[in-house]
Order: C-alpha cells, then structure tokens, then sequence
C-alpha cells in the first residue's frame, strides 16, 4: 500500500480518550487498552525470558481481553496465533502441534480447556486475570512516557506478527505467517480504499481466528482510532437492533460500517422477511435508517450470490460492497468505495496489489494474460496479446507488500504456492471482464472448476443461475467423477418451505433459463447445506 501504518501504536496517544471498544461488559478507551497491554506484556516477558519472535497462542472470547492479549503479545515482540475456543479439541490440538508455541495465553473463562491443552501438550500457561475488564477500564496514564511503546519501530520493520490458519476448505488448515509488514499493508490499503477514518464506528460479529474478522475488522478501526461495537457471537435479532440502534446504549447508536458473510446476510434478509415483511411502515423505518445511518457494508470471504445482493440493496438502501481476499494475502480485489458496485463481480486491485490472471502453459509456466495494479488509488489494466477471446480467465496470482510471508515450518509448500518471479498462486480461477473493467472470480481450481466434457464450468457461476429458480433457496454445485464426461455437475439444495423437486422438475426448469451443458444431472435435496465458522 503507498502508506504504512507502523508501528501500531503510534496513534494511541492522539486516539486516547476515545473509546476503542465496547462489548457486553463495558467501554474501553485507547488509552485503557494499551496500558493493560503493556502490563500484560511485562508478564510475558519475564516468562519468555528474554527470547522474542516466538509464536504465542491466545484463546480469548469476542471481548476486550482479546485485544489487550493482541497487543499485549506484539509489545512483547512475540508472534500471535489467534485460536478459536469454538473449535473442537482435536482441531485445537492440530494448531498447538503445528504452530509449536511457547506459550498459551487463554481468558479465565476458557481456563478449563487450556489448561488440559498446555499440559497435553507441555506449553507454558498464562490464564488472563478474572479481573482483567475491570481493571483495564481503570487504566489511566501517570505521565507521557506510559505512551511509548516497549519496542522500538525497527522491531517491527524486521519482524512477524501474526499467524492465522487457512479455514482448511482444500486440506489441512495451513498456518500463514503474516509479518508486521505484510499485515501493516493489509490494513494500509484498506485504510485508504474504504475511508476509514476515527469518527468510524464497526458492528463486530466476525470470527477473531480469520482475517477478515480480525484484519478488516478489528486492525483497521483499531489504527484508525475508530469505535467497535463487538458482539460475542453473530445473532440475527441483535444485529438488526445495533445497525437500526433500537434498544442500543447511546454511546454505541452511532454504527456506520458493517462487515460480513454473505450467510449471514442471508440470515438477517430471511430474519427480515419473516418479522418486518407485513409492516410496511417498519421497512420504510429500516430502508431511510440504513440508508443514512450506514456508510459501509462490505461482504467477502465467499462469493455473494446475486440474488442476496439484490435483495439486501431492496432492504437496506444498500450495494454490499464485495471484495476478494484470503489468509495469505489478505484483501486484494475491492469494488469500488465511491461508485457503482456490480453485483458477481470484486471490482479491481486494491492500492499497492498487483494481480495477474494468467494462463499455464505445456512446461506448467504462467502465462499472463491480465495485469491489473492500483497505484496511489489509480488503477492501470494491461491486456496482453495472448489473451484471446473478450473476457480472459485463468489463475489469479499476486503480488505485494500484503502477501505473507512463508507457511509456518512448510518450506516446500510455501515454494510450490509462489512463482519464479514472486507472485503468490491463489488457486483461485479469475476473469476480467473487458467491458465493465471489472474482475470476476469463477471459483478454486481444485473444487469449484468442474470438467466435464471437454468444458471448463464455474460452480459458482452455475449456483448463481439455479439461485434463480424461486423454489430454490440455497445451493452448492459441485463436480462428481464420470467414466464418460470426467466429471459431472450435481447440485444440493435447500428447498424454500413447502416446495419439492425431482432432477426432472430442475432439468424442465434449467431448459431456457441455463446452458444444457453446465444443467445439474444429479439432485440431492437436503436441510441444511453444512458450513464452517466463517459461514
Ligand atoms: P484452505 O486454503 O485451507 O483450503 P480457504 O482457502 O477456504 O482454506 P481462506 O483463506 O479463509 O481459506 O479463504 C480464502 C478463499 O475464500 C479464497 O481463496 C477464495 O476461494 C474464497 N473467497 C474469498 N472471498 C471471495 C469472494 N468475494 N468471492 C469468491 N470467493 C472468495
Ligand atoms: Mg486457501
């Protein structure tokens, strides 16, 4: 991005009396938060022994003692590795004997639990103070000098900051190690492309073991000096007050910015049906409070089926803003902030990203076709000659100060995932369209390309098109190994209430509303389609 955001703690003087967070027991100010970081980093210190850069898990609830454990673990110039206490132990397990920390950091309320992991696994324990919220919102500094940081900025020039698991969609979860750098950029550049600014306020229901839950939107206001209104767990009704500011507190009425996945938006548009839809004066309310009250509503982390965008924007008043990111690289495609978003689509590089989609050829080499950069918020497309055709497709690889920097102890993987010339391979299939100058992703490679018959079919765009059938509520296509065709296209899908469906009554359907060759030839009908925590 073209401006860093190091070292991290530089605006907390200025940010000091505002509030930093609010959760369900309280209020914290900057000033509050950093000082019982930087007692909590004495601590870890003294047990650390002298020895830094070394990786420290911490298992917090969404509340106050995660950021203090955050921060508190980079002033100490140790790594932070952000566990999920919704996990299963066996996949706790996974990450402690992967990541081999020194250290476990865990909140009193999941003390049970940490303690049977730091003795399983023989790593030393620290279980945060009962009293920790109370005392860090009594933290008030004596003089100046309780500003300054522990460590110098060159510290963190040099070193790594975080490590955050793949969400182990296509395998064992991987752990990426992100340094200060890379992640500095990462928030750089959404800083810049989203406008975020200290009179900000987030609606925080995200998970805090990913990066858009703990990036987007937890870095960003926190180095922006902005507010977070953060909930302990994503609940339909308790989001719809705080972003209408119904039954609110009037210090946290002042939320402007959203961010999600697209199931949970699914989630407060099937809330809104089913409670506001027969009150015509409350959608009126929602529509002109949503309208005015919000400034940002971002979806990612999975494509945004066309039917939810459409529908949120007839709700709220609202183009969800959808952008394109993973662990690795953070964000790296946005539609724009200040004009026209397009529904499928995820715009165009973010400021300091380069992208590439390219083609393999015969000796595995990638072949560009599409080069897109953002410099200083200008965004410059090259298309080369051996792009044929109107909307090139291919890998999308990237390139920047935001791309990690190794999978943790994975020498050879993290080789494999990076070209000779240092662009990282996302895996991910990517399209530009040349007439709207806008990027489309088609879906993972190794899952959502489907081959059948001589085609290459995006699952994601053949969901988007049964998503139009009224009957169908939600769905996932995937591809199933065929003698004939290599692979073909099955559907699951949930049915709206009340509604059944044969492959013959969706092949009757899909006869003029799809092409014959991406038409499902195999059904299943199911209740519920299974998802992971990030929806
Ligand atoms: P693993 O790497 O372990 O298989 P994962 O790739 O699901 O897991 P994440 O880093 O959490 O782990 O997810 C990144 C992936 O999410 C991207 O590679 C992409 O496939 C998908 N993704 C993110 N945002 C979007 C989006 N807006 N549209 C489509 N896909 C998206
Ligand atoms: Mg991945």
């Amino acid at each position: 991005c073209s401006q860093s955001v190091l070292p991290w703690f530089k605006n907390v003087p200025r940010f000091a009396d505002k509030v930093a967070l609010n959760d369900t027991n309280g209020s914290y100010t900057y000033e509050n938060i950093f000082l019982s970081a930087k007692e909590l980093a004495e601590d870890i210190s003294k047990k650390m022994e002298g020895k830094t850069n070394e990786r420290i898990l911490f298992m917090c609830p969404n509340n106050v003692n995660y950021v203090i454990s955050l921060w508190a673990i980079w002033m100490s110039g140790q790594v932070a590795v952000p566990l999920s206490p919704h996990h299963p132990q066996n996949l706790l397990l996974y990450y402690i004997n992967d990541s081999k920390p020194e250290m476990l950091i865990s909140s009193p309320s999941f003390k049970e639990i940490s303690s049977g992991l730091a003795k399983s696994t023989h790593t030393k324990l620290l279980v945060l103070d009962d009293n920790m919220e109370l005392n860090c919102s009594k933290q008030k500094a004596q003089t100046n000098n309780d500003f300054e940081d522990r460590l110098p900025q060159s510290f963190y020039e040099k070193n790594d900051a975080l490590i955050i698991y793949t969400s182990g969609t296509t395998g064992s979860p991987k752990g990426v190690v992100s340094s200060h750098r890379n992640l500095s950029a990462q928030v750089g550049m959404l800083l810049e492309a989203w406008k975020w600014s200290f009179n900000d306020a987030i609606l925080h229901t995200l998970p805090l073991n990913h990066v858009h839950g703990v990036v987007n939107a937890l870095l960003c206001p926190l180095t922006a000096g902005a507010k977070i209104k953060m909930l302990p767990k994503f609940d339909t009704k308790s989001v719809w007050n705080y972003l209408l500011g119904i039954d609110v507190k009037p210090d946290i009425r002042d939320i402007n910015i959203y961010m999600a996945v697209p199931t949970i938006y699914f989630q407060l548009i099937d809330y809104f049906d089913r409670v506001f839809s027969n009150d015509e004066k409350m959608k009126r309310h929602i529509l002109n409070t949503l309208q005015t009250k919000l400034r940002l509503m971002v979806s990612g982390s999975a494509p945004l089926p066309q039917t939810v965008f459409q529908r949120w924007l007839e709700i709220s008043g609202h183009e969800l803003l959808e952008r394109y990111g993973m662990t690795e690289i953070g964000m790296c495609l946005s539609n724009p902030y200040g004009s026209k978003r397009e529904a499928g689509f995820v715009g165009n590089p973010l400021p300091g990203v380069t992208v590439r989609i390219s083609q393999k050829d015969d000796n595995e080499n990638f072949l560009p076709l599409v080069e897109g950069s953002n410099i200083d918020g200008k965004v410059n497309i090259n298309i080369s000659e051996n792009a044929d055709g109107e909307n090139p497709s291919g890998h999308l690889l990237v390139k920047g100060e935001a791309v990690f920097k190794e999978y943790f102890r994975r020498p050879e993987a993290t080789k494999k995932e990076f070209t000779e010339d240092g662009f990282f391979i996302t895996g991910d299939i990517c399209q530009y369209n040349t007439e709207k100058k806008l990027f489309k992703i088609l879906g993972r490679e190794s899952v959502d390309i489907i081959k059948s018959g001589g085609y290459k079919l995006s699952a994601l765009q053949i969901e988007t098109q049964l998503m139009n059938n009224p009957d169908i509520k939600e769905c996932a296509v995937v591809g199933l190994p065929d003698d004939k065709w290599g692979e073909r296209v099955a559907a699951v899908v949930v049915l709206q209430n009340g509604k059944s469906m044969t492959i013959d009554d969706l092949k009757s359907w899909a006869d003029g509303n799809m092409p014959k060759y991406s038409t499902p030839s195999v059904l299943k009908i199911v209740e519920a389609i299974p998802k992971n925590n990030m929806g």
